[in-house]
């Protein structure tokens, strides 16, 4: 037989979402006449936006021209994506078209990306995470899953309501940090002097950055930053990745971006390389690019109609947000996050585990939720709800509150 890649044995068993099924189901089957109300759901829920459409109808129908019909197109994005990208996001920011790489989404780009760097890198990731940084390094051979729920080898920064969920530079350098701003699962931000803590350190540590910025689009505070080139110097330590699956609902329809800027090196053996170099050579190797049609959509959002579509669509899901947080904040419950991301982070009263509470508020109030526990040891003692049901449905689960004990 084929020797397996043994690092795969290093992952520890995903049961997450295989076991809130499992109790919501068994729930279910017990009360057939209950209706629950999932609001842990992380995938949007409102359609895609009228422009994005109209634009995916016109480049279906030049496929059907000679004239109009696209086969192969470049691997790191066609252009007129590209400079669209740039103008509405990075203007100002000193970065240029080449230094953007379109994709078919920001879980691909952010899993693979780590393949860039040598196997004895070691990796900082913050506690609770976004279990794809993680999991794409152990399969590299980077980490391997401990009793404690930790990966060995991994450099952990726990974020707790106790230092406001902003993460401690690490203990021991890291070569890789990822960072997740606005946060999923936690749903708060760093302020721009929080984040010039990072760009500094990595500066002066010769780390490099992963910035995942999912959820730029859904700050509302002023000042804080949307992305990390905002920060003087980032360019030289920091990749930055984006998606227009929560932006603008294309979890479904699949583009995202990673912007490797000119400016970023690292040691390759007897030679400086550029990092960008290294991905566009990766990406022309192992990818054929973001479907044109797709591309199209893409660049719809980018359009005056498209953001003001989906500056109605992120509204609503905030609106929401909002509901929860007071509603939560009214059964005696910290909440935080739900301002600048659409994730709230509930803080359990001590002692009361995450999945017992998911228990409590699925048989109490019929309400799904996300275990704290899920996204890492400092998840546990929280939980993870979202704004990403309809405004019906989160009324009516938040009106169940009313009734309910904790
Ligand atoms: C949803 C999400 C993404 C985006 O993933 P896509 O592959 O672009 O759909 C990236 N990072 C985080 C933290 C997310 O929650």
């Amino acid at each position: 037989m084929a020797l397996a890649n043994s690092y795969y044995q290093n992952l520890s068993g995903s049961y997450l979402f295989s076991e809130i099924a499992r109790r919501v189901n068994a729930f279910v089957a017990d009360n057939p006449d209950k209706k629950v109300i999932r609001l842990g759901i992380g995938d949007v829920t409102s359609p895609l936006p009228p422009s994005v459409i109209a634009a995916l109808r016109k480049a279906v129908d030049e496929q059907a021209t000679a004239g109009g019909f696209r086969g192969y197109g470049p691997e790191q994005g066609y252009d007129f994506l590209r400079a669209a990208i740039v103008r509405d996001c990075f203007a100002g920011l000193g970065i240029g078209p080449d230094e953007v790489f379109v994709s078919d989404g920001a879980k691909c780009d952010l899993g693979n990306f780590q393949e860039l760097f040598d196997a004895g890198c070691r990796v900082a990731i913050t506690d609770p995470v976004y279990p794809v940084y993680a999991d794409s390094n152990v399969m590299a051979g980077r980490g391997k899953a401990r009793k404690d729920g930790k990966f060995e080898g991994m450099i952990y920064l726990p974020c707790t309501a106790e230092n406001g969920f902003v993460p401690a530079l690490p203990p021991e350098r890291p070569d890789l940090v990822y960072l997740c701003y606005p946060n999923n699962p936690t749903g708060t931000v760093l302020t721009r002097e929080q984040l010039k803590t990072w760009v500094d350190y990595a500066r002066a540590n010769n780390s490099v950055i992963l910035y995942d910025a999912a959820y730029e689009a859904f700050i509302s505070t002023p000042g804080i930053p949307r992305s990390i080139y905002e920060i003087p110097g980032a360019h030289e330590v920091a990749v930055e990745f984006r998606s227009y699956s929560k932006t603008a609902g294309f979890t479904g329809l699949r583009c995202g971006y990673v912007v490797v800027p000119t400016a970023l090196k690292v040691q390759g053996a007897g030679a400086e390389l550029l990092l960008r170099e290294l991905w566009l050579r990766r990406q022309t190797t192992k990818y054929n690019g973001c479907p044109y049609i797709v591309q199209r959509g893409a660049e719809a959002v980018h359009s005056p109609a498209g953001k003001a579509e989906t500056g109605a669509i992120i509204a609503k899901y905030m609106a929401n947000a909002r509901l929860i947080r007071t509603g939560f904040a009214s059964v005696g419950l910290e909440v935080y996050g739900g301002v600048d991301a659409p994730y709230l982070w509930l803080r359990l009263p001590r002692g009361l585990g995450s999945w017992d509470f998911f228990d409590k508020l699925l048989t109490g109030a019929n309400i799904v939720g996300t275990p704290g526990a899920g996204f890492g040891p400092s998840g546990e003692g929280y939980f993870r709800l979202t704004g990403f049901n309809t405004p019906e449905n989160t009324l009516e689960a938040v009106e169940r509150l009313k009734g309910f004990k904790i």
